[in-house]
Formats: structure tokens, C-alpha cells, sequence
């Protein structure tokens, strides 16, 4: 299955609990699909699965190349893994690796950044160069597109958008995160929980408390459920969540000046009882020009996220550019 001339590459899309691959044509036509329970008991083994995965999914196709996208930060210097989110990789030669193993053109990156290049390139960013992405869910992940590339860093550490400080006195922040009040501690599934702790303490007689009472509250899916269907403690703890999230959001508006912001994860399943709370503080928030770039109405869902093979984002949504929205030339 060696070749370097262009054919198609297989994309292996690494999680905590599966790993996935895709043989995919030129012409982004999907042409085998596996997966299998991800192997997180050691280094080696994981490796050794992923090696069998690329080489069912690749079959006799003549695979020009390899992409990881990988739940760690990555040295993209030396093609090394430094640290890992839920999966045994720490330190370790990927590039050199998977190449030694394979024997074939590998490219690696942070798996929020490459779900960023798909919405830039296919997705709900589609024909925009400057592109924010987040996805909520367990944690908080972040992608940087900028001018059609993805914004590494000087390392390739860059684009943590998900550790960003929206409350500096904050609740700690998850994993190997030293920080307080990030993005992440606010608008994951961790935040929306302390949310509904927080409605549950102010209301005792409410919804929320009883759920606590019963110790069901912490449940993510009871909030976005109940607020679904129209219970007032829900819809105020997910708009909890969606004030933070918007204050995020007002800052990358203000860093990047994106075309759009692309917001996925599971947590989006709350729709525009989180976007809609989100766009209207970051709205408040802004800096008017680079906001009034970004449009502030016709949220679109991308069901395409969920068939698209990333191991996050089940919905996602979008702020877009008015100027490209309404089909003129780009803002980029
Ligand atoms: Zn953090």
C-alpha cells in the first residue's frame, strides 16, 4: 500500500474510548470506514492497533498518505507527542513511529485542529479562510483557522481556545490544566453542571433542587432535556453556561476577527438555548467592528458534523460572516 503519488489517504481519528479510520478518494469521496474500542492499556498495543485499523480501512488501495488527529498537544517541530488527553501517549516519536510501522507519508495534529480544517475546508466554514471552532463536551476543545491554515504556534501547542480565562477566581480548571475559571472548567459538561448546582442552591423549591435532593441535577443530559422541554431552571442554568461561552467568544471575535465561529460538541444538543444566550453576550461584549463582521443571526445546525467521522461534535452551529453569508465577495 505504499505510494507517494496522490491517491487516497486514510484519516484515524484517536478518542479515549474508540479509535476511527477512513480511506478517503481525492476527491473527498468516502470510500471505507472502521473502528475499534481504543486500547488504552499501553503505548505499544495502542500503536499496534492503530497500525491493524490503517491497514484494514487501507485494503489493497494504493494509500498515499496517513493524517492522525489526536487527542494530545503535539511538538510539530520533531513529530512528537507530548502529552495526551485519555489515551497513553506521552513523549513518544508519532511521526517516526507510525512511519516505521506503515511505511508511508504520516502527517499528525490535535484533533480539534484538523475538526477545524474540515469545517473550513467542508463543513459549516465552508470557503471561509478565517475560522474559530469550538466543541463542547467533556472538555472544551479549540481549532484556529487562519488565511486556509491551521494556527499552530511556534510549537504546535497553540490553539488551546478551550483554557482561556473567562473568570479568573473560576472553579479549577479539568486534566493537567493549572488554571481557574477557563473556558473549560464553564462551558463543558463539568460547567454545565455546577450551573445547575448554582440554580439548585438559589431556588430550593425548584426543579433543579429536587433533581439534587434526588441526586439526579448533575446529569448534563436532565439540564439540556428539561430545558428542551421548557423547564425554567434548566433554561436558566444552560444560560449560565451560554454568558460564558459568549464571553469566550467575544475574545476570539476580538483576537482573530474570524469570517465565523463554528461551535460544536455535544452540549450544542442545548441548540439556541446556549447559542442564542452566547451570541447575545458576546454581542455586548465585542469590539463593534470585528462583531459586526460576524453575523448575528442564522444559526445553522451542520447534522453533516455527525457522519463527518469526528469523535466530538454531534451538532454544531455557526456565527457567520454577513458579507460571505449573503454571498459577496469575503470578508478574509
Ligand atoms: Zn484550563
Amino acid at each position: 500500500m505504499m505510494n507517494s503519488s496522490l491517491g487516497p489517504v486514510v484519516g484515524v481519528d484517536l478518542g479515549g474510548t474508540s479509535v476511527k479510520a477512513a480511506l478517503v478518494s481525492p476527491e473527498l469521496e468516502l470510500l471505507a470506514r472502521d473502528s475499534a474500542p481504543t486500547d488504552v492499556s499501553d503505548e505499544n498495543r495502542l500503536l499496534e492497533e492503530i497500525e491493524q485499523l490503517v491497514r484494514r480501512v487501507a485494503g489493497d488501495e494504493s494509500v498515499a498518505a496517513v493524517g492522525f488527529g489526536l487527542p494530545s498537544q503535539i511538538d510539530q517541530r520533531r513529530g512528537i507527542v507530548a502529552d495526551s488527553i485519555n489515551v497513553p501517549l506521552t513523549d513518544v516519536p508519532f511521526v517516526l513511529r507510525m512511519t516505521e510501522r506503515l511505511d508511508l507519508m504520516v502527517k499528525v495534529d490535535n484533533d480539534a485542529n484538523v475538526a477545524c480544517l474540515a469545517e473550513a475546508r467542508i463543513g459549516a466554514g465552508k470557503g471561509r479562510a478565517n475560522v474559530i471552532m469550538l466543541t463542547l463536551g467533556t472538555g472544551v476543545g479549540g481549532g484556529i483557522v487562519l488565511h486556509g491554515r491551521v494556527h499552530h504556534g511556534a510549537t504546535g501547542y497553540g490553539g488551546e481556545l478551550g483554557h482561556m480565562v473567562i473568570d479568573e477566581n473560576g472553579p479549577p480548571c479539568q486534566g493537567h490544566c493549572p488554571n481557574h475559571g477557563c473556558l473549560e472548567s464553564l462551558a463543558s459538561a463539568a460547567g454545565v453542571r455546577l450551573a445547575a448546582e448554582q440554580i439548585a442552591a438559589a431556588r430550593p423549591g425548584g426543579t433543579l433542587a429536587e433533581a439534587v435532593a434526588k441526586g439526579g441535577a448533575a446529569e448534563v443530559r436532565v439540564v439540556i432535556d428539561g430545558a428542551l422541554a421548557g423547564d425554567t431552571d434548566c433554561v436558566d442554568a444552560l444560560a449560565i453556561v451560554g454568558r460564558h461561552l459568549g464571553v469566550g467568544i467575544a475574545n476570539y471575535v476580538n483576537i482573530f476577527n474570524p469570517d465565523v465561529v463554528v461551535v460544536g460538541g455535544g452540549i450544542m444538543a442545548a441548540g439556541e438555548l446556549l447559542l442564542g444566550v452566547a451570541r447575545e453576550e458576546a454581542g455586548r461584549r465585542a469590539l463593534r467592528p470585528p462583531w459586526r463582521e460576524v453575523e448575528d443571526r442564522g444559526v445553522e445546525y451542520d447534522d453533516e458534523l455527525r457522519h463527518a467521522g469526528h469523535s466530538q461534535p454531534e451538532t454544531s452551529a455557526r456565527v457567520t460572516s454577513k458579507t460571505t453569508h449573503a454571498g459577496n465577495a469575503t470578508t478574509g
